[in-house]
């Protein structure tokens, strides 16, 4: 499969650029959408360009995943640019920790805005296209955050077992039509929004960063931290016409990590 219309959020770094190096390798015409114009233009200026497109180019454009008409504007330009959309991945989000005492609902509401909004209005952006195109594609990127509780993470892991449930509900209400709807749910993986969870750690318990590191592997039971890659191939794979037949899966990307 090449050459399908593909919009991905939070494309500008981490696991959404991993994903726009691979499906751009494999010759999709990509929306790459984000926060920051400068960094999704570098990110498009260093991947092969697309096998057909309309001024043989990606397109970026600038939304908020949490505002409602900027995500309808951005998916406007979208098939403005590129024409119907065929596939989403629903990578944009935000992980922030604190314990529920000290959880503000300010905090409360933006991880359920990015994370479980931001995943419900882009779906909702591109449904007309998926159904129109008859074998759409929709990858949410959860978390095992949505598979199992962690300590510390209660709203985003609130926002993020929303996200699994609102992709097996869409994909018992899309299975007919023949759009499929899958999650991915990483492990921890090596990326800037891990970063900043280890800075956390040294901040709030004197760790060192190593040691804060070596906490984060040590949950996977391959003893590392995933690696962006891994997750686009999980993606990749959903993407692809052999998984025609999986729907309303939620695939953990974690090392064996026990659900
Ligand atoms: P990252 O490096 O922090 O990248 C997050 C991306 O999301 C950035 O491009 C960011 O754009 C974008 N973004 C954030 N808020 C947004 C908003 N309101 N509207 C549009 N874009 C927004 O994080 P990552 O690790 O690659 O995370 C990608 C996805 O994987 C997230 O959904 C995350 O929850 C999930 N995940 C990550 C891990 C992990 O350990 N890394 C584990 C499980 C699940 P800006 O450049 O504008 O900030």
């Amino acid at each position: 499969m090449t050459g399908r219309h593909i919009v991905i959020t939070g494309a500008a770094r981490g696991i959404g650029a991993a994903i726009a190096h691979l499906l751009a390798a494999d010759g999709h015409r990509l929306t790459l959408l984000g926060r920051r114009l400068d960094a999704l233009q570098a990110l498009a200026a260093s991947l092969p360009p697309p096998a057909e497109g309309r001024e043989g180019r990606h397109h970026c454009v600038v939304a908020d995943v949490a505002d409602e008409a900027q995500v309808q504007a951005a998916f406007d330009s979208a098939r403005a640019a590129l024409g119907p959309v065929w596939g989403l991945v629903n990578n944009a989000g935000q992980a922030q920790s604190a314990p529920l005492h000290r959880t503000s609902a300010e905090l409360w509401q933006r991880m359920l805005a990015v994370n479980l909004t931001g995943s419900f209005l882009c779906c909702r952006a591109a449904l007309a296209d998926l159904r129109a195109g008859g074998q759409g594609r929709i990858v949410n990127i959860a978390s095992t955050a949505g598979q199992r509780g962690y300590a510390y993470v209660a709203a985003y892991s609130a926002a993020k077992h929303g996200v699994v449930g609102l992709t097996r509900s869409m994909a018992l209400e899309l299975a007919a039509s023949g759009v499929t709807v899958n999650a991915v749910c990483p492990g921890y993986t090596e990326t800037d929004l891990l970063r900043d969870s280890v800075a956390n750690v040294v901040a709030q318990t004197g760790r060192t960063p190593e040691q804060a590191r070596a906490e984060f592997a040590a949950s996977n039971p391959q003893r590392r931290l995933v690696q962006p890659e891994q997750v686009a191939d999980a993606v990749r794979w959903l993407l692809g016409a052999g998984a025609s037949a999986i729907t309303g899966q939620c695939i953990s990307v974690s090392g064996g990590e026990v659900m």
